[in-house]
C-alpha cells in the first residue's frame, strides 16, 4: 500500500473532531484535528477494516407495525454491508417479539447477531 491521506470523523466521543492522517502500510506517518490521543485506536481500525453497527428494519408479521428496529450485536466489518442487508431483507419475524430476540444468528459469517431493539407484541386481526 503506497503512501495515503486519509480524512476521519473520530466517532469515539460526541466532539467527532475531524482528523487528516498521512499513513504508509498501515502506519500513520502524521495527523492533526484531534483533541484528544483516543483518536489513535479508532484510526487504526480504520486504516486496517472499518467496522459500524449496523441498524436497520426487518418485517414482522401479526404486529402493530409491519417492521422491527433491528442491530447487529456488535461491529461488523463495513464492507459487508451489503450483503449483511441483503440477508436481512429475506427475514421475516413473528410478534410477540422481545427486545433482545435474534432475528438472525452469525449474520454473513460475522459472529454479529441482528437483535430486537424494541418489543412488539401480538395483534390479532
Ligand atoms: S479525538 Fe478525542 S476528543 Fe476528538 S472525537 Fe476522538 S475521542 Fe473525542
Amino acid at each position: 500500500m503506497a503512501r495515503e491521506k486519509r480524512h476521519f470523523t473520530c466517532v469515539v466521543c460526541p466532539v467527532g473532531c475531524e482528523i487528516d492522517v498521512e499513513a504508509e502500510n498501515g502506519a500513520i506517518l502524521s495527523m492533526e484535528g484531534n483533541r484528544c490521543k483516543k483518536w489513535e485506536e479508532f484510526v487504526q481500525q480504520e486504516l486496517r477494516e472499518p467496522m459500524r453497527v449496523l441498524t436497520t428494519t426487518v418485517r414482522v408479521k401479526d404486529a402493530k407495525w409491519p417492521v422491527l428496529p433491528v442491530r447487529t450485536d456488535k461491529a461488523v466489518p463495513r464492507r459487508l454491508i451489503p450483503e449483511i442487508m441483503k440477508e436481512v431483507s429475506r427475514i421475516e419475524m413473528e410478534a410477540p417479539v422481545r427486545i433482545s430476540d435474534v432475528a438472525v444468528a452469525d449474520i454473513a459469517g460475522t459472529g454479529a447477531d441482528v437483535v430486537a431493539t424494541r418489543s412488539m407484541e401480538r395483534v390479532s386481526r
